[in-house]
């Protein structure tokens, strides 16, 4: 099957964009959705994480404390090593099995930190998300409530945006109105499908 990998930074639009390749019935997996189900109670990675960062990520209830996890392992590099090598083997096994379990031409799959994890071998095409910064910005304050130094934070923390840029085969420039990415995304869709097609042969 063919995997679109869908990328893009904090706010730029992606989930607004797999909701619209939704519509047209594409298959959407994410891989945030898969990294928090992974640190579920119960699961293997979060024992793991226990084991490697301290009890004290975890709550009254056995849940993952993201605040104090954050504090334990973004010490240093090594932490940050410790954590990924703990997720990303099982975010790409996971990924992979459900992409090996679906029936469509083509699926999406949703990689926030494409340029960061590297994951790029997952995914036949990459569709980039694109926004300025500093509409990005004004997105994730009004979502997420958070103060400009804040959203700046994050935005810092992550890819740049030309790095996300190099690696992309289409992009999705999302800074108008959200109307506007129909027309886009309804021929990236034709686009897809006639490689899958062609890939298909
Ligand atoms: P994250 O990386 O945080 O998951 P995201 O890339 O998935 O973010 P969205 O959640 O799709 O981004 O968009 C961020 C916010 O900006 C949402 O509240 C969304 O409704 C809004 N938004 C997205 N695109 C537009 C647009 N073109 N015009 C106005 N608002 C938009």
């Amino acid at each position: 099957m063919l995997v679109v990998g869908l990328t893009g930074g904090i706010g730029s639009g992606k989930t607004a964009v797999s909701d619209r390749f939704a519509l047209f019935g594409i298959p959407i997996i994410d891989t945030d959705l898969i990294a928090r189900e992974l640190v579920e109670p119960g699961q293997p990675a979060l024992a793991e994480i226990a084991a490697e960062f301290g009890a004290d990520c975890l709550d009254d209830q056995g849940r993952l404390d993201r605040g104090r996890l954050r504090k334990s392992v973004f010490v240093d590099d090594a932490g940050r090593r410790k954590l990924e090598g703990i997720l990303h083997p099982r975010i790409r096994a996971v990924a992979r099995d459900r992409i090996a379990a679906l029936s469509a031409p083509y699926c999406l799959l949703v990689i926030p930190l494409l340029v960061e994890t590297g994951m790029t071998d997952l995914v036949d095409r990459v569709l980039v998300v694109d926004a300025p910064e500093a509409e990005q910005i004004r997105r994730v304050m009004a979502r997420d409530q958070v103060e400009e130094a804040q959203a700046r934070r994050i935005l810092a923390s992550q890819a740049r945006r030309d790095q996300r840029l190099a690696l992309a085969d289409n992009v999705l420039e999302n800074s108008g109105d959200l109307a506007k990415l129909e027309l886009p995304i309804a021929e990236l869709h034709q686009h897809y499908l006639c490689l899958a097609a062609t890939q298909s042969l």
